[in-house]
């Protein structure tokens, strides 16, 4: 394009587009130590369910950057994703939510809790994954069955024979696993049948309009419709209302995630008030 305008590439390069680039790159020099600097740190968020009690767990990701302080997960993650860093990353974080389980395992009111974490598919797609997750288990002593890996619904479309190999081995592990964003990637509905699911999560781009938009509570109200019917269980992410609470309750949707209940925060925070 740049050609065919007759100019040299630079000219579409402005400032702001180097300056932004530059910012890429240090910021992923800096992402490089992260790990060993101790900047990551993992914020736990509830997942509740009609009754308001508190029945597992998302792990979310933070960076404390020594300069610029919090860096979003929606900065980084794709960064990482891109580098290869995530793969160790997403270790720590696996290994952090398999020690929080382990320790919760025989203390009462935190034994019955499910720790949810995000896998990125690239670090799904390792051929050790399986094996390293596995022994993550065995070392930690972690319940499996407490474990709840959330995948998107791009890598079920990736790979889909290998993808359901890793599924179905993890599963016989007793290792749960969700849907994340449902309904905002591309994607048939007939990995739903074919692969071991266990919950759905809602985006909660669709929560968040539920009481305006008629398109959004008719997509709500579908996919608790499939969830239900398919066995699976079904949690809306992003509640942020009473209304919406409610609405959802009202069409058979049971468990719930948002800053309604509380937002993401250090574990120690979390459960002070038990
Ligand atoms: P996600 O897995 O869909 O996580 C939910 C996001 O929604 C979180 O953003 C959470 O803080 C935010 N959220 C929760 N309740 C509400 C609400 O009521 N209103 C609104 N507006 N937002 C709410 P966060 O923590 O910034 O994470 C963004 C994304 O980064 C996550 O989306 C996930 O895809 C990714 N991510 C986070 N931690 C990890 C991780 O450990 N590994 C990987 N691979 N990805 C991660
Ligand atoms: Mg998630
Ligand atoms: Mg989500
Ligand atoms: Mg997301």
């Amino acid at each position: 394009q740049a050609k065919a305008a007759g100019g040299n590439t630079l000219r579409f390069f402005n400032q702001d587009m180097q300056t932004s680039l530059i910012e890429r790159a240090n910021l992923e020099a800096d992402l490089h130590h992260a790990l060993a600097r101790n900047e990551l740190a993992l914020h736990y968020q509830r997942q509740v369910d009609h009754q308001g009690v508190t029945v597992g767990v998302e792990a979310l990701l933070r960076w404390y950057h020594p300069q610029r302080g919090w860096v979003s997960p929606a900065t980084f993650i794709s960064l990482a994703e891109e580098n290869g860093l995530i793969v160790p990353i997403g270790y720590w974080v696996l290994q952090s939510a398999c020690e929080q389980l382990a320790k919760w395992s025989n203390q009462a009111p935190y034994a019955a809790l499910t720790i949810s974490v995000n896998v990125s598919s690239v670090q799904f797609q390792q051929p050790e994954f399986v094996r390293n997750l596995e022994g993550l288990l065995a070392q930690t002593q972690a319940p499996p069955g407490r474990l709840v890996l959330e995948v998107t619904e791009s890598l079920l479309m990736r790979e889909p024979k290998r993808v359901r190999n890793t599924m179905l081995k993890l599963r016989a592990q007793g290792i749960r696993f969700a849907i994340d964003d449902f309904g905002t990637g591309y994607s048939s509905l007939s990995y739903l049948k074919r692969l071991p699911l266990d919950e759905l999560k809602i985006d909660q781009s669709f929560v968040s309009e539920l009481l305006t938009d008629r398109a959004d509570a008719a997509i709500v109200d579908t996919t608790i419709l499939l969830a239900v019917s398919l066995g699976l269980t079904v949690v809306a992410e992003g509640v942020e209302k009473k209304e919406q609470l409610d609405w959802l309750k009202g069409h058979g949707c049971y468990r719930y995630q948002g800053y309604l209940f509380g937002r993401p925060m250090p574990i120690e925070n979390l459960f002070e008030s038990y």
